[in-house]
């Protein structure tokens, strides 16, 4: 093992070492995140390599790491980014224990956030590190961003408080998670999935209406849940109908060639690997997964209305006016419901694919051998790249490199049991960052 794979993999370990499980008290029964241990043991260990480091904390259990390489002012700002709480893990579930870092024979580094996303944040926070030990002077200041509270948000102490509390904090160039996946496709080449954008979301309630009337005649009234029931056959399983997107038809486009027929272009997309074969079907546009039902309150009341709520995830640019007439178009005007909107809409919103930053990550790739392509995507979920453009970073990408976790592990992993990484993969993603460092600041 090289002394720089033994130190990320140092970090990545206590990294994990910290339970920062993040989700609602009530779920957890403890308090969320305690990010503040993970954010205290990067702040020591960055000063110690001369690295100006601070922690900004709205709840001081929760504090966020912002550590800085000042640039001479000559060229683009850059931040590595990154989130430390995850979400929660049931010990039952896993073969070795989610949170003692466990590094098997194989080369296997076990436990929750190994993918998502402490191994990321330790190869981030290592490379600047390795920058700082070696005198490197960049053009443009180089951050490094690690937050709290990414995987739930409702505290509000992670980087969207900390973007509005810090207007000093506004990267040009945004390096986060979200891609990276290796994929040898079923025509024989080989991609890397990197992430441009996030889609965004906006639930509706669907609530069919009839009639009360006492359950022991039930043809008498018009008892909203039978009718609940057929709306939902519509909705099926939410699977979206087809929309223009430019970053849709960009990914299309490199994986077949320009966009003649989007449905048809979309199920070929599909068919080139597995990972592939869920994902591009929910980019096609609006999801809508039915989720929460509510029917009568008493067994022999039939209610006059019954409701479902449709998780909704929206390509960026969709409107509110979009995503009504996507859901209407689904239900039909045959049946009697209203529609009504739980929660505002949050925008997703998207990166330019063709930026100096996606220019040098792909120079920084083929230098080091690796000529797989990239492939732009969007995440279909959300990520804090969506909060890095609104406060002014216009390009933010979600990517780090894996060749020696394949694809179907990482996937298995993500917000699941036996999360794990290979740590030739911690090493290799170091190794990307300095030279990507170098390739734009330097
Ligand atoms: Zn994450």
């Amino acid at each position: 093992m090289t002394p720089l794979l033994e130190e990320v993999l140092e970090v990545a370990r206590a990294l994990i070492r910290f339970d920062t499980s993040n989700a609602p008290e009530a779920v957890l029964g403890r308090p969320p995140g305690n990010e503040t241990g993970p954010a205290a043991y990067l702040h020591e260990y960055l000063s110690g390599f001369g690295v100006d480091c601070e922690l900004v904390a709205r709840d001081p259990s929760r504090a966020n790491l912002v550590a800085r390489i000042p640039g001479t002012g000559d060229a683009p700002s850059l931040a590595f980014v990154g989130h430390l709480d995850v979400v929660p893990a049931d010990p039952r579930d896993w073969t070795h224990p989610p949170f003692a870092a466990v590094v098997d024979e194989g080369g296997w580094l076990w436990g929750r956030g190994a993918i998502d996303m402490k191994n990321e944040v330790a190869a981030r926070a290592v490379a600047m590190a390795e920058l700082a030990r070696a005198g490197f002077r960049p053009r443009g200041d180089l951050w490094l961003i690690a937050v709290a509270d990414e995987e739930d948000g409702t505290a509000d102490v992670g980087m969207r408080w900390l973007l509005e509390a810090r207007p000093d904090i506004r990267p040009d160039l945004a390096i986060n998670e979200g891609g990276g996946e290796r994929l040898p496709l079923a025509d024989g080449r080989v991609v890397q999935t990197i992430s441009v954008g996030e889609k965004g979301t906006y639930p509706v309630r669907v609530v069919a209406v009839g009639e009360a009337g006492h359950a022991s005649t039930p043809d008498v009234g018009a008892n909203a849940v039978p009718l609940l029931g057929e709306l939902l056959g519509r909705v099926g399983r939410g699977m979206p109908i087809p929309q223009e997107s430019p970053h849709v038809d960009a990914m299309l486009e490199v994986l077949l060639g320009p966009v003649t027929d989007r449905a048809s272009a979309l199920h070929d997309a599909a068919a080139l690997h597995p990972v592939l074969a869920h994902t591009i079907p929910a980019l096609g546009g609006t999801t809508m997964a039915p989720t929460i039902l509510a029917g009568s309150g008493k067994r022999n009341v039939m209610p006059a209305r019954a409701s479902v709520e449709l998780d909704c995830r929206i390509l960026p640019g969709t409107t509110p006016g979009d995503v009504e007439r996507a859901v209407r178009a689904r239900l039909g005007t045959d049946l009697r419901y209203e529609l009504e909107w739980p929660e505002p809409l949050i925008a997703g919103s998207a990166s330019s694919p063709a930026t100096a930053l996606m220019d040098a990550i792909s120079r920084v790739l083929v230098a080091s051998g690796d000529d797989a392509q990239l492939l732009p995507m969007l995440c279909t979920g959300f990520t804090d790249s969506v909060y890095l453009r609104e406060a002014g970073t216009p390009t933010a990408y979600g990517f780090s490199p894996f060749r020696s976790t394949p694809a179907e592990v990482l996937t298995a992993g993500f917000h699941n049991a036996d999360e794990r990484v290979h740590v030739d993969d911690l090493l290799l993603s170091v190794e990307f960052h300095v030279a990507l460092a170098r390739e734009l600041l330097g």
